[in-house]
């Protein structure tokens, strides 16, 4: 009867979302197979806002929280300016607050400034608290953010809001939602000392905070609230690509540390060819090239691709450095689009490498690693009619979607 009783009240609200929701988004809800998974999920996860070098300034509306391991609780009003303390803490406001302070404004949301890399000074609106946190003499910010939130804060960095279908959101969201999860529960970056689960950028998911919002991904968030992808009972590491140039691949094959399972084994996509990063083309130069390549001053004579995964990215490449007797072969991504540069090299698919007098000239196909879901692919069957539940299908076969409680 309880059982009963859950899943009429699941199937009552699935409806009452549909009618809530038709009126704002169009197409078809996303329709989980199972609503009966029970996993527990973690209050807030907690984001590295990357950008943030220095931290001068935090404001909110109303008052806000700042307590920390070891301090007494504090209440703030409105701001609180940021330096860092001559020892391994921070002044907040004036007070001293230890390594891991937390300012938690009432109001569930708060304005940042700070310097960034670049040296210029920028700001940021976010959800939820900031962790302030000191690594050396490195500081950290971190946001703390409730799952959904943190959700309509990377779908319009992954995706246009504007101009991607509806059903392509979604499936989006899901994935997004499903890889925010895997990270956090797995721990892989608090493991290597990280104060937080995830990057604000690519390393991770592109995250934008409250600047990144609007009313569609708000929507598209609320619609998917919860939906994961299983695969036997476990979360699916789904990874993502903008552009997968045709097939997508083995994940494992592609990327350090990914689950072997059928979602992942890769898939004929076929769908990405309006892409704008359907074909590049790139042209190296021999000796600036040895210099990416080698860290050394040379030439490199000879470039080939040694050896590719099924769908056709490369997997080694073989170049030989003149004067040296042997070639040398390295990992194509690690070892080479990521030492010539992620932007000029654009995926390791390489379809034709043309020796010219000075140099190479390249073309290739595709944009990212070429795992998991393609975004363009997914834009395209959202456009040709198909859910955002064929979507995620088609390229995670084998999973299920279910909504996790
Ligand atoms: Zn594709």
């Amino acid at each position: 009867v309880g059982r009963l009783a859950i899943q009429t009240a699941a199937a009552v609200s699935m409806l009452l979302l549909l009618f809530l929701t038709h009126a704002c988004v169009a197409g078809p809800i996303v329709k989980p197979r199972n609503d009966i998974t029970r996993m527990t999920l973690p209050a807030g996860l907690c984001v590295g806002l990357t950008w943030v070098r220095e931290p001068k300034l935090v404001e909110w509306e109303g008052h806000a929280t700042l307590d920390g391991p070891g301090m007494p609780k504090h209440r703030l009003q409105g701001r609180a300016s940021i330096q860092a303390a001559p020892d391994t803490a921070f002044l907040i406001a004036g007070r001293r607050a230890p390594s891991g302070a937390r300012i938690s404004p009432d109001a569930g949301w708060f304005r940042i400034t700070a310097v960034a890399a670049d040296g210029k000074t920028r700001s940021g609106r976010y959800r939820g608290s900031l962790q302030l946190h000191l690594r050396g003499t490195e500081s950290k910010a971190v946001n703390e953010v409730d799952l959904e939130d943190y959700l309509a804060g990377v779908v319009g960095r992954e995706m246009s809001l504007l101009r991607t279908p509806t059903e392509a959101l979604k499936a989006q969201v899901v994935s997004a939602r499903t890889y925010a999860l895997y990270e956090c529960i797995n721990g892989r970056l608090r493991r290597i000392g990280e104060p937080f689960d995830l990057f604000d950028d690519e390393r991770s998911q592109a995250y934008g905070g409250m600047d990144s919002e609007n009313s569609t991904a708000l929507e598209v968030v609320e619609e998917t609230r919860g939906l994961v992808l299983f695969y036997r009972g476990s979360l699916v590491q789904t990874f993502y690509s903008s552009t997968c140039g045709g097939s997508t691949e083995p994940a494992w094959q592609v990327l350090a540390s990914a689950q072997r399972i059928p979602p992942l084994a890769g898939v004929a996509c076929g769908h990405c060819a309006t892409s704008p990063h359907y074909e590049w083309r790139a042209t190296l130069d021999k000796t600036e090239l040895c210099e990416r390549l080698t860290g050394r001053q040379g030439r490199v004579d000879a470039l080939e691709v040694a050896a590719s995964c099924k769908g056709g990215h490369a997997l080694r490449m073989k170049f030989q450095v003149a004067g040296e007797s042997l070639p040398r072969v390295v990992d194509a991504n690690s070892g080479f689009r990521v030492k010539v540069g992620g932007r000029t090299i654009k995926s390791t698919l390489l379809v034709e490498i043309k020796e010219t007098a000075s140099g190479f000239e390249i073309t290739g196909r595709g944009w990212g690693h070429g795992a998991g879901m393609c975004q363009y692919g997914a834009w395209e069957l959202a456009r040709s009619g198909r859910s955002a539940y064929d979507i995620l299908e088609f390229y995670y076969p084998q999973s299920e979607i279910e909504r996790a409680h």
